[in-house]
C-alpha cells in the first residue's frame, strides 16, 4: 500500500503543489446517467446516496405535506429551521437552508471570493467550490492532498494567508479521510491571526458516518465564530438527496452575508416535511449509519479479495486503486448496469464506489470480478 500512495502522491506532485485546474477537469463525466439507460435496472453505486430511500416516518409525512402544495411554504421553512437550529443548540439566525447544500457552496464563493481573496481547497475534493470560483475567473489555490490521501491541512493553511475561502472537506469526497476536529480548529486558530479576513468552510456532508472519538461536529463553534462555516446536507444519510435539502450554521453575521448570494427561496413543502421528519425520527438514523457501515465493510472485502488497494473511509463510500485507468472500469461496468464514481483529477487509477442494498451489492461483486479479472 505504500508503494501505491508514493506513486499516487508523486503523481499529483508532478501536478505542481498549488495550481489551476480548468473548470472542465472538475466536472468531465459528473453529468447523471443518460435518460435512455434503464434506470431502475442499473445498481447505482455512483453518487453517495442512502439505497434503502426514505424511512416509513419520512414517506408518511411527504404524503401529508403534498396536499399543502397549494399554500407557500414559509411556515414549514421555519419549522424545520428551528429544528436545526435546535438540533445544533444554536440559534434561528445562525442556520441558512437551501435546495441542498451545494447551493450553499456557491453561494460561500459568490460571498467570500474575488478577484484579490483566492479560494483554497483541496485536490481532490467535492468539485463546486472550485467549479464555481474557477467559471467566475476567481483564483484558486487548488492543494494536492497528502500522502495519506488526507486534506493537507497544513499547505492548505500556508496557502490561505489573505485568501477569502478555505474550503475544508471532512471527511473529503473522494477520499473518504477526515482530520481530528482539533487540527481543523487550531488551524482556524492560527488563521483569526495570520489571517484575519478568510473564512472557513467546514463541509461536514458525511459527518453521521464517522465512527472516530476525535471527530466531532463544529457547528456549535461555527454560530460564535464570524470565520466559520458549517455545510451538512440531507441527501446523505437522511436518504433525501432527490428532495434537495441542505443547510448552513455560522454566525448571524456571516449567515446574513451568504443568504444575499443565495437563490434559493423557501423549501418546497414535502421536502422541509421530509427533512423534518428525518430529524425527528433518531431510529433511522442510527440504521442508516449502521447499514453503512457493514456496506462499507463488506465492499472492502470484495476488492481487498481481489489483491486490490482500498483506502480507509470515514463515509458512505470508498476509494479502490484498480489499477487501471477509472474511466475505463467505469465504462466497463456501465455496460454491465452498475455505475460507479467519475473520474477525480489527479487520481489515475482509482474509483470511488458507494453502497448499495446488500442486493445489489451482490450483483455488483459479480460485476467488479467480470471487470477486474480481465487484464486492463
Ligand atoms: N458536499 C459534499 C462533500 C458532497 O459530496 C455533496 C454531494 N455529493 C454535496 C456537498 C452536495 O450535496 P447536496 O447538494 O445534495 O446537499
Amino acid at each position: 500500500m505504500a508503494l501505491t500512495r508514493r506513486r499516487f502522491v508523486e503523481a499529483l506532485g508532478a501536478a505542481g503543489a498549488s495550481m489551476a485546474v480548468p473548470v472542465s477537469a472538475l466536472t468531465q463525466g459528473s453529468a447523471p446517467p443518460s435518460a435512455g439507460a434503464s434506470a431502475e435496472t442499473l445498481i447505482a453505486l455512483d453518487q453517495n446516496e442512502n439505497p434503502y430511500g426514505p424511512g416509513p416516518s419520512i414517506l408518511k409525512a411527504m404524503g401529508e405535506a403534498l396536499s399543502k402544495g397549494n399554500r407557500y411554504p414559509y411556515r414549514a421553512t421555519a419549522e424545520l429551521r428551528d429544528a436545526v437550529a435546535a438540533l445544533h443548540g444554536v440559534e434561528r439566525d445562525n442556520v441558512l437552508l437551501a435546495s441542498g447544500s451545494g447551493e450553499l457552496l456557491k453561494s460561500s464563493v459568490l460571498a467570500f471570493v474575488d478577484a484579490g481573496r483566492a479560494l483554497v481547497a483541496g485536490l481532490p475534493t467535492f468539485e463546486t467550490c472550485t467549479g464555481t470560483a474557477q467559471a467566475l475567473g476567481y483564483p484558486v489555490r487548488a492543494i494536492p492532498i497528502d500522502a495519506a490521501l488526507r486534506l493537507d491541512l497544513p499547505a492548505m493553511e500556508a496557502a490561505a494567508s489573505g485568501a477569502g475561502l478555505v474550503f475544508f472537506c471532512n471527511p473529503n469526497n473522494p477520499t473518504g479521510t477526515t482530520w481530528p476536529t482539533r487540527d481543523v480548529e487550531a488551524m482556524i486558530d492560527r488563521l483569526a491571526v495570520s489571517s484575519p479576513g478568510t473564512v472557513t468552510l467546514v463541509d461536514e456532508a458525511y459527518a453521521h458516518f464517522v465512527e472516530r472519538d476525535d471527530y466531532k461536529s463544529l457547528a456549535a463553534r461555527a454560530a460564535r465564530d464570524r470565520r466559520i462555516l458549517v455545510t451538512r446536507t440531507f441527501s446523505k444519510a437522511f436518504g433525501l438527496a432527490g428532495m434537495r435539502v441542505g443547510y448552513a450554521i455560522g454566525h448571524a453575521d456571516t449567515i446574513a452575508k451568504l443568504r444575499r448570494h443565495t437563490t434559493s427561496g423557501p423549501i418546497p413543502v414535502a421536502s422541509a416535511a421530509a427533512a423534518l421528519a428525518a430529524l425527528r425520527d433518531e431510529a433511522l438514523i442510527r440504521l442508516a449509519v449502521q447499514q453503512n457501515k457493514t456496506a462499507r465493510a463488506a465492499a472492502a472485502r470484495v476488492f481487498e479479495g481481489m489483491g486490490l488497494t482500498v483506502f480507509p473511509s470515514d463515509a458512505n463510500f470508498i476509494l479502490v486503486d484498480v489499477k487501471r485507468p477509472p474511466e475505463e472500469f467505469r465504462a466497463a461496468c456501465r455496460e454491465r448496469g452498475v455505475l460507479v464514481g467519475r473520474p477525480f483529477p489527479g487520481l489515475k487509477t482509482h474509483s470511488r464506489i458507494s453502497f448499495g442494498t446488500p442486493e445489489e451489492m451482490a450483483r455488483a461483486a459479480a460485476v467488479f470480478k467480470a471487470v477486474l479479472g480481465k487484464p486492463a
